[in-house]
């Protein structure tokens, strides 16, 4: 089992969680004055990857205090359960509305059963080991959390997921952002930088939340953003506005189409349309195919998202 490991500043290492494909998913370990935790943990094919990271890093697993979970969408936390048999001083630290998910993972499995369907989802995230109640700490917003010699706070942080927190780093100009900084895979850095995406997976993309969230972690100033798709981004400010830019271009694509027979399809192309644009405009030189399938995963699960906002948002008029 070898896991692969991005060593950053200030005691902060990306393990990939081996989550579909390299580079598509990371956890990360941070380590400080011999206790450790874990932002986001992946799924449960991702445990043997996260125990060897740990042996690598030379952190014995009874170091490990936290898993932050930011959220509980199965490639975040999916595999939270069987980690924490493996880590006995470790607690589980969750958003008050995603606390419960996770000690009964029931409703959790069915959802995303819904957005995956049968087959994928146990192929994907195999059988959820539920978080027993004792071991899950749960999160108000702006709770401190002590780790070795540093301090962290968490942020709810809604308009990915309503049940989001951030963890915030501030002696570090780093914030651990779970989905609620987009993605951004490093596969598509060019000699601009990060190129970036927003996530609007189902089923609580919610676009005025989103961008007060931004602001919410702008405010910090940080310098480091570090994402689980795929970890360290910095040039934060650039990054903040080509997001707050998406995610009010795709609220206006899924509104153009809210009236049409088959909206997804016309969702779906453009927002390719946008992203060839952007990814133009960035200098990435892969070819529409190419980046079109680097992209197709995200292109499904914002436009399943979207489609889900369009319902939710039905009757309130425009938001
Ligand atoms: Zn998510």
């Amino acid at each position: 089992m070898q896991p692969t490991l991005y060593r950053h500043p200030h005691g902060i290492t990306a393990v990939d969680a081996e989550y579909l494909y390299p580079g598509h998913a990371a956890a990360h370990v941070i380590a400080d004055a011999g206790r450790a935790a874990f932002v986001d943990v992946g799924t449960n094919h991702s445990v043997p990857y996260l125990l060897a990271a740990l042996e690598e890093l030379g952190i014995a697993r009874e170091a490990v205090d936290y898993l932050l979970l930011t959220h509980v969408h199965l490639d975040h936390a999916g595999g939270a359960g069987a980690l924490l048999r493996e880590l006995p001083n470790a607690r589980a630290v969750l958003h008050p509305r995603g606390a419960p998910h996770m000690i009964d993972p029931a409703r959790l499995i069915e959802g995303s059963k819904a957005v995956y369907g049968e087959e994928r989802f146990e192929r994907q995230y195999g059988e959820l080991v539920p978080i027993p109640a004792q071991r899950v700490q749960v999160a108000g917003d702006g709770e401190r959390i002590v780790l070795g010699g540093r301090t962290l706070e968490l942020l709810h942080t809604e308009g990915h997921a309503r049940h989001h927190y951030v963890v915030v780093d501030q002696a570090h100009a780093s914030i651990f952002t779970g989905d609620t900084f987009g993605i951004s895979y490093r596969a598509l850095d060019t000699e601009h930088g990060a190129f970036i995406t927003p996530s609007t997976v189902p089923t609580q993309f919610d676009p005025p939340q989103h961008l007060a969230s931004i602001d919410r972690m702008l405010a910090y100033r940080p310098q480091s953003m570090y994402l689980m798709h795929f970890s360290r981004v910095t040039d934060v400010p650039r990054l903040a506005a080509r997001l707050k830019e998406q995610i009010t271009a795709l609220a206006g694509i899924a509104r153009a189409h809210q009236g049409d027979a088959d909206p997804a399809a016309g969702i779906r192309a453009d927002m390719l349309a946008l992203w060839l644009t952007l990814a133009r405009a960035h200098g990435i030189r892969l070819s529409d195919a190419e980046l079109e399938q680097a992209l197709a995963g995200d292109l499904e699960l914002n436009t399943q998202g979207l489609i889900a906002w369009l319902a939710r948002s039905k009757g309130k008029g425009p938001s």
